[in-house]
Parts: structure tokens; sequence; C-alpha cells
């Protein structure tokens, strides 16, 4: 019987169409694993790589990868040379600098295995410059070389690095999906599922379907930042969409970050909280993506016009567009309450 690589969560069909090319040894040597953070791209990166060196790989009693032997658990506690991550987390993008470390290292052969594998974490911040210094050795790298390019959208690439790579797409999980999983694999879920369901529901959309995102917010301190930005969220579009323009709206605005790249994912969220309202007015039950009560939602957006949660929306939209080209944060967002008619 056909061996199938171990599923990781919701994501049947990549981890079928991987097993095919890992058993037809027909793997190629660059993927472009797309998906929001936390939906397990590493994972899949690893689980590819530990197919490959697993122990275990041609034994039909155990699963593919066995994730027991030796080989596995170097590889997924990155105790091998072998599992190269390639990042820069000081830098807002990767440069030429990270590239050219690929390039030097590459033709040494692997270590523990008889293949090596580069996981470039953030890989659609890569710089044109990076990407054009990168594309010789990423169409011909030596035969034992696999490349993972990690990143949110393939969209970021130059064309010529798309058509080098094969791009995989990891699944977005339904907020079910999510909960089943940490629960049962996670005790700080489970408990809290139990004692404030309401709260474990907040973290569950805040992860926007990553199991990996919803995991790191069950730690109270990761969680906290992102708790008290949703109800920053809550709070102004309650202010603003239920009472007559007064300051304390205005006020509430002005909690927003003032630093640009926090205030954009802030502004980025109210606007999803606003498509939200919309939804509910336009369709019976839509899919949510803030609130985790529909009622709630329901109940905000029957205070108010259609036309006025599209002026908003309009609002947050031009705010976000200003605030990407450097315009002055705080006297966007006096413009941003003026344009909402919040003043
Ligand atoms: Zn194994």
């Amino acid at each position: 019987m056909r061996k199938a690589m171990t599923e990781i969560v919701g994501n049947r069909t990549l981890c079928e169409r991987l097993t095919q090319d890992i058993e037809q040894d027909s793997l190629s040597h660059a993927y472009i694993i797309e998906g929001a953070n936390g939906s397990g791209r590493k994972t899949l990166a690893l689980t590819v790589a530990a197919a490959l060196a697993c122990e275990n790989r041609h034994s039909a009693t155990h699963t593919l990868p066995c994730m027991k032997c030796n080989s596995c658990r170097r590889i997924f506690e990155r105790k091998t040379p072998d599992i190269i991550f390639v990042k820069d987390e000081s830098k807002a993008t990767v440069g030429v600098d990270a590239i050219r470390s690929i390039c030097e290292t590459v033709r040494i052969v692997p270590n523990d295995f008889d293949d090596k594998f580069y996981i470039i974490e953030n890989a659609d911040k890569m710089t044109p410059e990076a990407q054009n210094a990168f594309l010789l050795t990423l169409e011909e790298p030596p035969p034992f070389v696999h490349f993972f390019l990690i990143c949110n959208s393939a969209d970021h690439f130059l064309e010529t690095v798309r058509s080098r790579a094969i791009t995989l797409r990891m699944q977005r999980l339904t907020d079910a999906q999510i909960k089943d999983f940490i629960c049962a694999n996670d005790t700080r879920a489970s408990q809290m599922n139990l004692s404030s369901p309401g709260e474990l529901a907040e973290i569950i959309k805040a992860s926007h379907g990553g199991i990996g995102q919803a995991i790191a917010f069950l730690d109270r301190d990761t969680w906290q930042p992102i708790r008290e930005r949703r109800e920053l969220i809550r709070s102004f579009l309650q202010k603003a969409i239920s009472s007559a323009p007064t300051p304390e709206t205005v006020s509430l605005l002005l909690k927003f970050s003032s630093k640009r790249d926090m205030l954009c994912e802030e502004l980025s969220l109210l606007a999803v909280a606003i498509r939200d309202l919309i939804a509910v007015k336009n369709a019976d039950s839509p899919h949510l993506e803030f609130y985790c009560d529909a009622n709630e939602a329901i109940e905000l957006s029957d205070k108010t016009s259609l036309s006025y949660l599209y002026k908003l929306y309009e609002s947050i939209d031009t705010a976000i567009c200003e605030s990407e080209k450097n315009a002055n944060v705080r006297l966007m967002m006096i413009k941003l309450a003026i344009n909402a008619s919040l003043l």
C-alpha cells in the first residue's frame, strides 16, 4: 500500500502531492511555501526533509517520516548542520549578504544526511538585488540541495524566481479545525476552553487560520498586546458607530500606535472588523474575520447605515495607503477623523 506523508493538519492534498514527489524521486529542488504566519510552512519544510532522511523511510509499518528515529529527531530539533535556516531578524528585508552566504556554502556536501535543506524565512522580503543574486544558484543547485522559500505571498517574487520554483499554498484552517487541534495537543488550550472559552475563541480568531499563531498566543505575554489591540478596535468602533461625534472617539483614535508599521497593522485589522460589519448587513451568516460572536457584529452593524460603514472603510483604506507613502502619522490620523466625520 502506498505510504502517505504525515498530514500537516488541514493540508492533505498538499501532503499527498509531496508524498508522490518523494516516492517517484521527483522532488523539486526549490519550493515556494506560501501561507499566513503560523500556518505550518516551516513544519511542512521540516516534514519533507525528515521524510527524505528518515531511517524508517522504506518500512511499511512506520509513518513517513516516522518522527522517532535519530534522523527525524535531529531534523525537528534542528540539531543538524544540514538544515540551514536563513533569516535576518534585525532587518526588514532579506538582502544580498544573506543570499551570498547561501551561494558560498551551497556546494559543501551534507554532513549527516544524503541531502541538505535551506529554509529561507520571510523570503518574500528579499530585495530585487538579492533575488537576482540568487537566480543562478536557485536554477542549478548541487543535486543534494533543496530550497524552501517561506513567504506570505509569492506575488512579491520576481517572475524569474517564481518560475524556478514550485509554489505550494498552505490551506487556511477553519476556527473549528484550529480549536480541535490545539485543545487536543496543548493543555493550556484545553484548560482555557473550560475556564474562559470566550478568550480562547478570541485567540483562535486572532490567529487568522494559523495553528502556530494560535499556539503562540496561548502564551500570556505574547497574547496581551494583541488582546489590547483588539479591545481598542472594538471600543473605537462602538464609539464611532453608536454615538454622535465626541472628543472621546477621536481620543481613542489617537491611542493607535504612533509607529508607522504597527499603525498599519492596527488599521488593517480595523478594516477587517468593518468588513465584518458590512458582511452581516449583506448576508445571512457570513464568515467573520474579526468578531467571534456574530450577534455582537449584527447589533453594532444595525446601529448604522451601510453607506456610513463604507465611508469609514474608505477613510481607513486611504489612511493605510498614505501611511505606506510616509505621510506624517499624526496628521494622517486627524485627516482620517475628518474623512470619517468623527470631528
Ligand atoms: Zn524517522
